[in-house]
């Protein structure tokens, strides 16, 4: 499965899309007939058809190959918002380094300052700020939680 389309900001070109799961490219592979399809996509695809599920021109695991390089570039550049978002990480990078931030960020735990008898406010407008632990890093940051 590729990444959540709504996860992405700004423009996302078509051709960057999985043909199977219409979702964004993840670690992508191309047919002859130029189609792209995220690794396990295609993979699970291929155990019971041979052939692209975009043109039907017959397709086997031996024929696929790595994006092309301009491609693979423009998929690297599109900026998409951290997994946590909902859990107040506003975060939003590179594809090509959402991976590793993700990997740090899920060792976040986030509370609100006021529970531990603590009450930051902004230096700019006052809002109550809310605490971001990374047991991961060991380090804390302060941000708006609306
Ligand atoms: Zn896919
Ligand atoms: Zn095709
Ligand atoms: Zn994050």
């Amino acid at each position: 499965m590729g990444y959540d389309i709504e996860r992405f900001v700004g423009y996302v070109n078509e051709g960057l899309l999985c043909c199977i799961c219409q979702d964004v490219l993840e670690n992508p592979l191309q047919a002859p007939c130029e189609h792209a399809f995220c690794s396990t996509c295609i993979h699970g695809w291929l155990v019971h058809h041979h052939i692209c599920p975009e043109d039907r021109q017959s397709l086997d695991v031996s024929v696929l190959w790595p994006l092309f390089r301009y491609m693979k570039n423009d998929l690297n550049q599109l900026q998409i918002q951290c997994r946590n978002r909902e859990h107040g990480c506003n975060m939003v990078c590179s594809l090509e380094s959402i991976e590793l931030h993700e990997w740090t960020c899920i060792n976040m735990e986030l509370f609100p300052l006021s529970s531990h008898g603590a009450h930051i406010t902004c230096e700019f407008c006052n809002f109550e700020l809310s605490k971001l632990k990374s047991f991961f890093l060991d380090t804390t940051q302060y941000f708006h939680l609306y």
